[in-house]
C-alpha cells in the first residue's frame, strides 16, 4: 500500500456509531434519537422545497436558519454557524481551533468521536480523569495548552456540569478555545450560550438531532464570538460553500419556529425519564442523575453485557460500551412511555 495511505489508515480509526437496525419491530433505545416525530411544520416546509426548489443551490450563508436560531437562543446571526450535523461542526472546530503539537483536554469518559477527530487531525490529547462518581473535576481542565472540549451534559454519563464550573474553565483558559458540546442541553437546565457574550474563547455546539427530532436531516450549529464563527466559515467554504441542503435548511428552520411543539415533546421526555429512573431504582439499578434524553445505569447483581445481549434477543436495543470503567453500565435512550414500559417488563423477567 502507498506509504501515506497506510500511515493515514493506521493513524485514524473509524467512529463506530450505535447499531442501526431498520426493523420497525425493534425498540431502538441505543442512539438517543427522539421517539417523537418532528413538528408537522417540518413536513410542510420540506414539501414546499420539493415543489420545484431542488434544482436551485441552497443559500451559501443559510441566513434564514441562522437568524431563526439566533432569535431562539438569544444571540445575533453573526454568532451562529451551521453544519451538517454537529459531528461536522465539531470536525471543523477541531481543524479551526486545535493544533498539532499542543495537547487538548477532554474527559476520560466522554463522546467517542473526540479521540477519532484528534487522531485524524494529528492533535495530541490528554484525558481528564472523571471522578469516581463520574462528575468532572473542572480544575483539571485549567491551563490547557491546546484547548478544551467537553459535552454538557456529558455522554454517556448524562451528568450536567454547572455553569459556574464551565465559567471557571473559561477564565482559566483565556488563550485557548473551550468547546462545550451541548447535544443534550435541551433536556437539562441552563445552556452555556449565555456566557458567549462574556467569553470570546467559548464555542457552544448544539444539534437538531435530539430535542428537535431531526437526526435524519443532519443539522448542527455552533454559537460563539463572530471571530470564531468566521474561522469556521472559512474552513467550511474550503470544503463546500453551500452549508447544508435545501431540505435540511427548510426543515430545521420550521422546527425552530414551532416552539410550542418543542416545549411539549421536551416536557414529555423529561416526565418519562423521571418515571423510568424511579422504576429502575426500585428494581435495584443505580442510575446517574440524568439531565439528558438517556440514562446511565448499572445493576449490582447483573453484568451489563449480559443484559444488553438478552435485551437484544428480545428486540430491544440499548447501548453497552466495552470501555474500562463503564463496562458494567447500560446507556438507555428515553423513548415513548410504551417503549419504556415494554423494556421495564423485559428487565423484570431478566433480573
Ligand atoms: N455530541 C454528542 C455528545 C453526541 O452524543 C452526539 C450524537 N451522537 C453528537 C455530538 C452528534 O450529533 P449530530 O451529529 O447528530 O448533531
Amino acid at each position: 500500500m502507498n506509504k501515506f495511505w497506510s500511515e493515514m489508515v493506521n493513524r485514524t480509526e473509524p467512529y463506530l456509531p450505535g447499531e442501526q437496525l431498520n426493523d420497525p419491530a425493534i425498540i431502538k433505545l441505543n442512539t438517543n434519537e427522539n421517539p417523537y416525530p418532528p413538528s408537522p411544520l417540518v413536513k410542510e416546509a420540506i414539501a414546499e422545497q420539493l415543489e420545484g426548489q431542488l434544482r436551485l443551490y441552497p443559500s451559501p450563508t443559510a441566513d434564514s436558519l441562522r437568524e431563526t436560531i439566533a432569535e431562539t437562543v438569544g444571540v445575533s446571526k453573526d454568532e451562529v454557524f451551521i453544519g451538517n450535523g454537529s459531528d461536522e461542526v465539531l470536525a471543523f472546530s477541531f481543524m479551526a481551533f486545535f493544533h498539532p503539537g499542543k495537547p487538548i483536554h477532554f474527559p476520560s469518559i466522554t463522546y467517542s468521536f473526540y479521540p477519532v477527530y484528534a487522531k485524524l487531525f494529528n492533535i495530541p490529547y490528554e484525558l481528564v480523569r472523571v471522578n469516581e462518581d463520574f462528575t468532572l473535576p473542572a480544575e483539571l481542565f485549567f491551563g490547557s495548552e491546546g484547548g478544551v472540549i467537553l459535552p454538557n451534559p456529558n455522554a454517556p454519563t448524562s451528568l450536567y456540569m454547572e455553569l459556574s464550573s464551565i465559567e471557571s474553565i473559561l477564565i482559566n483558559n483565556p488563550d485557548t478555545v473551550v468547546i462545550i458540546d451541548e447535544a443534550y442541553i435541551d433536556f437539562a437546565t441552563v445552556s452555556a450560550v449565555e456566557l458567549v457574550k462574556s467569553y470570546e474563547n467559548l464555542l457552544v455546539v448544539q444539534t437538531t438531532s435530539k430535542s428537535r427530532s431531526l437526526a435524519g436531516l443532519r443539522v448542527g450549529y455552533a454559537i460563539g464570538h463572530p471571530g470564531l464563527i468566521k474561522a469556521l466559515v472559512r474552513i467550511k467554504d474550503s470544503f463546500n460553500s453551500y452549508t447544508i441542503d435545501r431540505l435540511a435548511l427548510a426543515g430545521a428552520t420550521a422546527a425552530f419556529k414551532d416552539r410550542a411543539y418543542f416545549d411539549k415533546t421536551i416536557m414529555k421526555i423529561k416526565e418519562t425519564r423521571s418515571r423510568f429512573i424511579e422504576t429502575l431504582q426500585e428494581m435495584g439499578f443505580h442510575v446517574l442523575p440524568s439531565q439528558a434524553n438517556f440514562v446511565f445505569a448499572t445493576h449490582a447483581d447483573r453484568a451489563a453485557s449480559d443484559l444488553y445481549l438478552q435485551l437484544k434477543e428480545e428486540g430491544i436495543l440499548v447501548r453497552h460500551f466495552n470501555q474500562p470503567g463503564i463496562e458494567n453500565y447500560l446507556r438507555i435512550s428515553i423513548g415513548t412511555d410504551e417503549q419504556m414500559d415494554c423494556l421495564l417488563r423485559k428487565l423484570e423477567q431478566l433480573l
